[in-house]
Order: C-alpha cells, then structure tokens, then sequence
C-alpha cells in the first residue's frame, strides 16, 4: 500500500511522513531527498546545470543509499549537506528537466514497488503513484513555512535571515507549480489538509483519521 503526499516546503510534509510512517509500520521515501542528493552530486562534480545530458548521466549514475535518519551519496554520508541553502538554490533548475525527472520517478517506483510505502514530494499524488491508496496535499502560509524553515537552518547551525528565506521558498513554490512535467499541484483525489495553525500531533490525527486499519492490516 502506498500513502502519498505532497506539498510545499515547509508544510511539514518530512515530519508527518516519517512519523506517520513509523506509526503504521511503514517504509518512507522522502523523494525531495533524492533530488537534493543529486543536485549536490551535480555541484560536487561541477557539472553545468544547462546541460541536461549530462545530469540525466548523474541521474542514471547516482550511488544514492538511505538508512534510517541517513542519507548517502557515493558512501559519504550528505544527510546535513544537502539541506543547505547551497542546495536549495541550485536545486529548481536541476529538477526542471523531463528527462531527469523520468530518470528519478523510474528509480522511485522501483525502490516502492510492491511493499509498503509512505511517500513524500511534489509530484507524488499525480505522478509517481497516481493509483496511491491515500493521497494527501499538505499546504500552509507561506510566512509560517518560511519561520519553519528558518528554525530548521538554525537548529542546524545554520545562519539564515528569515526574509531570505521566505524569498527562496517563493521562488521554488513558483517553480515547482510552473515547470512543464511534475508539477507541484492538488490532485483532484486528494485530500487538503492546511497545517497552518495544527500541531504535527494534530496532522497525524486527521490524516489517521482517513487511513482505514482495516485496510493496512
Ligand atoms: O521536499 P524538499 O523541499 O526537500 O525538496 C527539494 C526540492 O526538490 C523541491 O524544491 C522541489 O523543487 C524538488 N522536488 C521535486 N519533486 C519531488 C520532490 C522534490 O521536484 N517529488
């Protein structure tokens, strides 16, 4: 059973999924993750972000591997640096591209095939598993997401200035919602959920609410 959602930074996609996950039992794929890793990859190796060829060459190429809380590129653990707003800035250009998209959502659907799976990103509800069993949209105000972020990087030692920060989720919500193939939007199945004013506790519940036991068991 799959149980895709997805969103824009700063929703709390990550958190839901992960402890939503953990609470049925389930595998979680944080498809952003897998992007990030490869736009840190395409900078490592320097490569220019206008050519497509040769990051779909990366694409297909990425030793990419995920433990629990992990994540790791060529057996390096990059789980802080692709978090960075080095990555963030590079990244929207890199998934811009079809067919580095379509390198990723192969390999997505390989990694999920047949078990169970919580699955979090843009294009999750309408394009990795359009036949998910739940889809779920998780959205919030823009300010919000932006104070969320922002306490991340700090958390992270991190510096960043709030306004810059709401800067660049602006600019990558735009691009998420206007590039050509994958884009970020509400599936008609799915279900909204505006976590603005709602605990993370309070997310789980109401998304619980939706997931049938029955059918999981
Ligand atoms: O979810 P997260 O913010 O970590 O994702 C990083 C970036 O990867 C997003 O800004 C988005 O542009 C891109 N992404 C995507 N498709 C996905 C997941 C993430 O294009 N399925």
């Amino acid at each position: 059973m799959i149980i895709a959602i997805d969103g824009p930074a700063g929703s709390g996609k990550t958190t839901v999924a992960k402890l939503l996950s953990k609470t049925l039992g389930f595998l979680y794929l944080d498809t952003g993750a897998m992007y990030r890793t490869l736009t840190l990859k395409a900078l490592w190796e320097s490569c220019n972000l206008d050519d497509v060829k040769a990051l779909v060459d990366l694409a297909k190429n990425l030793s990419l591997k995920f433990s629990k809380e992990n994540v790791y590129l060529d057996g390096e653990d990059v789980t802080f640096q692709i978090r960075t707003p080095m990555v963030d800035k590079n990244i929207s250009k890199v998934v811009s591209y079809p067919e580095v998209r379509n390198v990723m959502v192969e390999l997505q659907r390989l990694i999920i095939k047949g078990k169970n799976y919580v699955v979090e990103g843009r294009d999750i509800t309408t394009v990795v598993c359009p036949d998910a069993e739940f889809k779920f949209y998780l959205d919030a105000d823009l300010e919000v997401r932006a104070k969320r972020r922002t306490r991340d990087f700090i958390e992270k030692n991190i510096k960043v200035d709030l306004k810059e920060v709401l800067e660049d989720l602006k600019r990558r919500d735009e691009a998420d919602k206007n590039r050509e193939v994958g884009a970020l939007k509400i599936s008609k199945d799915a279900i909204y959920i505006d976590t603005t004013n709602l605990s993370i506790d309070e997310v789980i519940k109401t998304m619980l609410k939706y997931i049938k036991f029955k059918n999981i068991k």
